[in-house]
């Protein structure tokens, strides 16, 4: 690992400038664990370290706390994954929200890893982690995966890279609608969270499509609807101290025993947090019935395209869609 610097800057205003002075070089902590990984790996060589925790005043506050305002929810960037798993007043209208935040990493991890570090940690596929191998998405000239080990691997949206998004919180986020907030020396501005990822196919190196200095300050997870719920659904090989192998989020109202306003958001099957507007198509308006979620689920795998060594995801990712359907609109299995 490298010698750094740890920069501590009292305002907002200052770290987006800090660092967007020089990109190669300067990069934002929060948590520091994906951050540290990649440094001890060899991955990532920068000579400061701007700490994100040390911004005060109302700024600091903000992203470190979680507000309410007119229903909706604002979570600060730096609030921990244990702080937003234990947060109550979420309840059953974004208990995806919390069931995600709770079910990531280990207890450790969660105390000390942040919403917008979560969102934004590197991929975890082993050739990409691998300091020897110079794969697309570190400006080599192929995909190792493609004819390699793939069992962790894309199967919808994949290529030229087939990484599949980490983040847990990512899955939850993107079936609530949630917005990101961002600053930067320019100002402030909010988008869509889908529109915070990128395929591949726009640039293989990168997962993101933020700016040098940009500053995600807080996510916000609009008012809830009446009747609205989420659930959320994962798989792992190991219960704890392990990424996912496939994810399911699933947000609804129940009204008159129709579902409505469905949003459906798959994990760990595509190099983004993937939204299934097929599924979403068959359960909209819908009675909920096992017959129905077997439909759903077939839908949102339908495009699916495995490699050679992970089609066992088909099934995986069709009864975590299954099972958060059940468990959202409480039908029983
Ligand atoms: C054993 C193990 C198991 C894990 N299992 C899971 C899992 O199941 N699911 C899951 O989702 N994750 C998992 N993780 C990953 C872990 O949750 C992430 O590494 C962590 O959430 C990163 O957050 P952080 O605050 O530490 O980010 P950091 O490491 O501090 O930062 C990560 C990146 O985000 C940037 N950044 C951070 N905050 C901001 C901000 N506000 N604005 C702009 N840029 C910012 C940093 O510059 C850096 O590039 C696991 C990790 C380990 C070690
Ligand atoms: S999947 Fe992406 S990160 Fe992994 S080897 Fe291929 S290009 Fe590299």
């Amino acid at each position: 690992m490298n010698r750094f610097t740890l920069v501590r800057l009292p305002t907002l205003q200052a770290a987006s400038e800090r660092v967007a002075k020089a990109p190669k070089t300067r990069r934002f902590r929060a948590g520091g664990i994906d951050l540290l990984d990649l440094l001890k790996e060899g991955l990532d060589a920068p000579d400061e370290l701007v700490e994100l925790r040390a911004i005060g005043g109302s700024a600091g506050e903000a992203m470190r706390g979680i507000t309410t305002k007119d229903g909706a929810w604002s979570i600060g960037a730096l609030v921990t994954l244990a702080q937003l798993a234990e947060f109550e007043d979420l309840g059953t209208a974004f208990a995806a929200v919390r069931d995600a935040a709770g079910s990531a990493a280990t207890p450790g991890i969660r105390n000390a890893a942040t919403l917008a570090g979560n969102l934004l940690q590197r991929p975890r596929c082993w050739y990409y982690r691998h300091v020897d191998l110079e794969c697309l998405k570190k400006g080599g000239s192929q995909c190792f995966a493609l004819t390699g080990d793939n069992r962790y691997h894309a199967i919808l949206g994949g290529g030229p890279s087939f990484i599949v998004h980490p983040s847990t919180l990512a899955v939850a986020l993107l079936a609530h609608d949630a917005t990101v907030a961002i600053t930067n020396a320019k100002g402030e501005r909010t988008l869509p969270i889908a529109e915070l990822f990128a395929l591949p196919t726009v640039d293989p190196e990168r997962e993101h499509t933020l700016a040098s200095g940009d500053v995600i300050t807080a996510l916000t997870l609009p008012k809830a609807g009446a009747g609205q719920r989420s659930a959320y659904a994962t798989a792992k090989e190991k219960a704890s101290h392990d990424w996912p192998l496939g994810e399911a989020a699933v947000r609804c109202r129940i009204v008159d025993g129709k579902m409505l306003d469905v949003r459906v958001a798959l994990g760990h099957v595509a190099p983004i947090p993937w939204r299934s507007q097929e599924a979403e198509g068959v359960l909209e308006g819908a009675t909920p019935s096992a017959e129905l979620f077997v439909k759903a689920a077939g839908a949102a795998l339908a495009k699916a395209k495995p490699l050679d060594h992970n089609g066992y995801k088909i099934p995986l990712v069709a009864g975590l869609l299954r099972d958060a359907l059940h468990r959202v609109t409480g039908l029983a299995e």
